[in-house]
């Protein structure tokens, strides 16, 4: 049995009637007393009857009032969404926070139980996913680890679904959660590939200027899907968010070259140890910045760019390239002036240069002191 924790959303109804005449009176107090007020004199069969003859109900006047009010209520709840967040770990959390803070109604699913965590947030936490379909949602956000994606799809209940529910996902890779909706979900179900460019460290202040990569895979024709849609947009231009549309092949060959590339540097740095110190420079904090941003997401999410990003291996590749070009570039130097020291003119017959067997130990000087002056001179 599923748990269901919270707040369901408030419906669009019309006014109370006490509401209406406690804020009557308000209205009223700032004119007269409802017995003082004129009205057209009642018919003569009527004035027989009544005692009061100036005597009306506060309703009647206050009617145009609550009637606009009723209609702004119906607005503003037509431009919410109900958002079910399949995958309620580290960043479904925080994106379901802008959501409620935005007034839509979040329903939460995950493989373990939140059910505390979605309270506190003001989310409904559902552990049975048909009692989560059940509940009919707008869009279906799927926020698991890239590699789980597939299984977690499948196990929807996706028959107790409306017919044309939203399926939006926000995995850091897009061709295969796209290739996976086509594939499991039928063509009655909308789909819209997302990746917002920032996570719960990156966007903890705001997401102001920060990307949202999005790709309308495949929207219904009708006002109410294409409007639904936007209505999700919506939530992150409202963020501040800069919208960037492209297809998800495009994201993924330049996501390979920038967010695979950083993960990489960070987890490396982060293997290092590095250590602020009393005299950190710029590009030292920077680093340091660069670890505690990427070393905060869970493993699953880094393997997930390698392994569902077709161009990451090309990436690493390079990274292993320049590497070794860089390190070749260095020795080189190191290379030229331990042989002017070793040989000074002698070698300038054209003999072969020995290459460097191998490199010192770590720690070890390169360079005896004396031969120090000789290297940066010839550099
Ligand atoms: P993650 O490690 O990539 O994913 C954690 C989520 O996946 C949790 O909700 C977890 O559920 C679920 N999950 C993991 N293995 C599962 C399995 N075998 N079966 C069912 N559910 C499973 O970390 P994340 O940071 O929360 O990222 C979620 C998604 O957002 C990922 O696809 C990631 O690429 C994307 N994304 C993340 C960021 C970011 O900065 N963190 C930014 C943009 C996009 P339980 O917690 O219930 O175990």
């Amino acid at each position: 049995m599923a748990s269901f924790s919270s707040i369901q959303p408030a419906a669009a109804q019309p006014p109370s009637s006490t509401a209406t005449s406690s804020r009557t009176s308000h209205l009223l107090s700032h004119h007269q007393h409802p017995d003082q007020l004129s009205l057209p004199s009642p018919p003569p069969s009527h004035r027989r009857l009544r005692r009061r003859p100036h005597c009306i109900r506060a309703i009647d006047a206050a009617q145009p009032y609550d009637y606009e009010a009723y209609l702004f209520n119906r607005f503003s709840q037509s431009s919410k969404l109900k958002i079910a967040v399949v995958g309620f770990g580290n960043f479904g959390q925080f994106l379901a926070k802008a959501f409620i803070r935005q007034g839509h109604t979040v329903f939460a699913h995950s493989r373990s139980n939140y059910h505390a965590v979605a309270q506190s947030l003001g989310a409904a936490f559902f552990t049975d996913p048909h009692d989560l379909c059940e509940q009919h949602p707008d869009v279906i956000l799927i926020c698991t680890s890239v590699i789980s994606t597939e299984s977690v799809l499948r196990s929807l209940p996706l028959q107790r679904l409306r017919r044309n529910t939203l399926f939006v996902d926000v995995l850091s890779v897009k061709e295969f959660p796209k290739n996976i909706f086509l594939q499991v979900l039928p063509h009655h179900f909308d789909v819209l590939c997302t990746h917002p460019m920032f996570g719960p460290e990156s966007g903890k202040v705001t997401w102001q200027n920060l990307p949202f990569v999005f790709d309308k895979v495949r929207i219904g024709n009708e006002d109410s899907r294409v409007n639904r849609v936007e209505t999700f947009l919506d939530i992150f231009k409202k963020e501040g968010c800069t919208m960037v549309e492209m297809s998800c092949s495009e994201h993924d060959r330049y996501a390979a070259g920038s967010q695979f590339i950083t993960h990489t540097m960070g987890r490396i740095l982060e293997k290092l140890q590095l250590e602020s110190t009393p005299i950190n420079t710029k590009g030292y904090e920077t680093l340091l910045n660069l670890v505690e941003n990427t070393a905060s997401d869970s493993f699953d999410l880094y393997y997930g760019l390698f392994m569902y990003n077709k161009n990451a291996m090309e990436q690493l590749e390079r990274l292993d390239l320049a590497f070794e070009a860089l390190k070749t570039e260095l020795f080189g130097h190191l290379h030229e002036a331990l042989r002017k020291q070793l040989f000074g003119k002698s070698e300038e017959g054209g003999h072969r240069r020995p290459m460097l067997a191998k490199l010192p130990k770590n720690g070890t000087p390169l360079l005896p002191p004396q031969s120090e002056a000789v290297a940066n001179k010839n550099n």
